[in-house]
């Protein structure tokens, strides 16, 4: 639609000057074009969304710009009467540059006929007008991150009576001082003392739930991993199913201040000479 060829220009090699002029008016929109019912366009947002709230679900607003039907014209777009087109000043023909020659062309906007429909004042003939709006929605317990939610309708305002699009939300869960979420499970790094790693023990470790118990067994390795059944998030997708914790222990080194300490260390790597080297060495 829109661009017609150029005219009166007299000038040889005028196909590539076509080029030039191709395209400078399209995709506009004006009244005087009748237009048939326009289903409006989805919108896709991403929103984030409180670590908790994510997990126990909940209400979250977003901030959206949409296209709403114009409240002047109600979508219809023009005031129901003529102008002078604004492109040409009713002349009919709009000046364009190629390069550096000057070129009459038919003007677009108009079709030549220099007089278009009134343009609503509103929405400038578009039909629709963009509004800043906060959107309120349910979050389901156990929502994942990368989720998308849709929202049917509050996409933008479809065009002469068309309906509206969707807006499809995509959940980015809001991260969590201690805990990390992978899916269902929750992530955690875990200290313990050398003591603690070496002889076993019984741990207190923060759950989403609270505090639970962790049995570290003897000869805990730093940066070993330790799963606690279904201490996890409940499934959005499977109803009565939960995720894990995974523990990741982090051994605690003691800084030795006193004598007595040191020497009781030394004694231990006495009484245990291992190298914990020797499996590099063997593998080369
Ligand atoms: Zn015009
Ligand atoms: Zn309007």
């Amino acid at each position: 639609m829109g661009h017609q060829a150029p005219q009166g220009a007299g000038v040889g090699g005028w196909g590539s000057f076509k080029d030039i002029f191709s395209g400078i008016f399209s995709g506009a929109q004006h009244p005087q074009q009748p237009r048939g019912p326009q289903p409006g366009t989805d919108l896709e947002y991403q929103a984030t969304v409180d670590f908790w709230t994510a997990i126990r679900g909940g209400q979250a607003r977003i901030q959206i710009n949409r296209q709403e039907t114009c409240p002047t014209c109600h979508g219809q777009a023009t005031q129901g009467g003529a102008m002078q087109c604004p492109e040409c000043h009713g002349t009919g023909q709009v000046t364009q540059m190629g390069g550096r020659m000057k070129f009459n062309i038919t003007c677009p906007r108009c079709n030549g006929t220099g007089r278009i429909s009134d343009a609503c004042p509103t929405c400038h003939g578009e039909g629709t007008v963009t509004r800043s709006e906060s959107v309120d929605f349910r979050i389901k317990q156990g929502t994942r991150d990368g989720q998308r939610i849709r929202l049917q309708g509050k996409g933008n305002a479809g065009i002469n009576g068309g309906p509206p699009g969707d807006l499809f939300l995509i959940v980015r869960t809001g991260p969590h001082p201690v805990f990390t979420r992978q899916g269902d499970d929750i992530l955690l790094t875990v200290p313990v003392t050398v003591a603690e790693a070496s002889l076993g023990a019984k741990v207190e470790v923060p759950t989403i739930d609270g505090r639970a118990q962790l049995k570290i067994p003897p000869g805990t390795q730093s940066g070993q991993k330790l799963r606690m059944r279904e201490r996890g998030v409940e499934s959005a997708q499977h109803s009565g199913q939960r995720g894990d914790e995974i523990v990741t222990v982090e051994v605690a080194v003691p800084h030795l201040n006193d004598e007595r300490s040191r020497e009781i260390m030394r004694e231990l790597a006495r009484l245990n000479p291992q190298d914990p080297r020797k499996a590099l060495f063997d593998r080369l």
